[in-house]
């Protein structure tokens, strides 16, 4: 490519338990240079070994509810029973830069984020089951079985919404998933419509050696 692009959004969702968060923490630390992860704020309590800045921004209800109030989230949703939003800056900030940017987010989240950037990429990651969907959840440690049961319940709900996505990928061996994602990606750099600087160098190019001839 002769000319750098604006970088590419890309929305990964997943029931909860999918892999997500284990799937981005290998694709950054395999491919640093290419991707800006975004990090969200939420107001659920942090699980052990989470800190703040890092995996989350930490907030209080009331806290959350100002930066709605101040605009400063692309979008936001509740998410069993607690708040989880984008904030805007470092978002439209590393676009430009033309950093891909990867928000890890969920439905309905995912899908006003493709009402405000139409180009957006949404991706889907599922378990290979639903039995090690909940093998995983169980595994994590990191919630109560009550808690554990209402994700499951929100995994039914988003699976409803599945067709909305772009492309869906299997987490089952880790390091492939995590290929697959990057693959997507970079795929999605040579699609003409997200070219159309060099598509235009270039016919200016060509422009002038018929003028040249002339
Ligand atoms: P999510 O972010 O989608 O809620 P996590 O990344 O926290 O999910 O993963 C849920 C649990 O499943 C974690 O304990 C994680 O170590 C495990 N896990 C993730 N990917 C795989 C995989 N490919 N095979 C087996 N276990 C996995
Ligand atoms: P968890 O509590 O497991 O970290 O996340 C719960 C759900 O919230 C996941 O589906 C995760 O993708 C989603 N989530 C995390 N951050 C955001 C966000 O900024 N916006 C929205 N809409 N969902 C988010």
């Amino acid at each position: 490519m002769t000319r750098k692009n604006k970088g590419i959004l890309t929305v990964v969702s997943g029931f909860s338990g999918a892999g997500k968060g284990t799937i981005m923490k290998e694709l950054l630390a395999k491919y640093e240079q290419n991707y800006a992860l975004s990090i969200s704020a939420t107001t659920r309590a942090p699980r052990p070994g989470e800190k703040d800045g890092v995996e989350y921004f930490f907030k209080s209800r009331e806290e959350f509810e100002k930066m709605i109030a101040a605009g400063e989230l692309i979008e936001y949703a509740q998410y069993v029973g607690n708040y989880y939003g984008t904030p805007k800056a470092y978002v439209g900030k590393q676009l430009e830069a033309g950093r891909d940017v990867i928000l890890e987010i969920e439905i309905q989240g995912a899908l006003k984020v493709r009402e405000q950037f139409p180009d957006a990429l949404l991706l889907f990651v599922t378990p290979p089951s639903a039995d090690e969907l909940k093998r995983r959840l169980i595994g994590r440690g990191t919630e109560s079985m009550e808690v554990i049961e209402n994700r499951l319940a929100r995994a039914l709900e988003e699976a409803e919404g599945l067709e909305e996505y772009d492309y869906l990928v299997v987490n089952d061996v880790l390091e492939e998933c995590v290929e697959e994602v990057h693959e997507i990606i970079r795929n999605e750099h040579y699609r003409v419509s997200r070219n159309a600087g060099n598509i235009r160098e270039m016919r200016e190019e060509l422009k002038g050696f018929t003028r040249r001839q002339d």
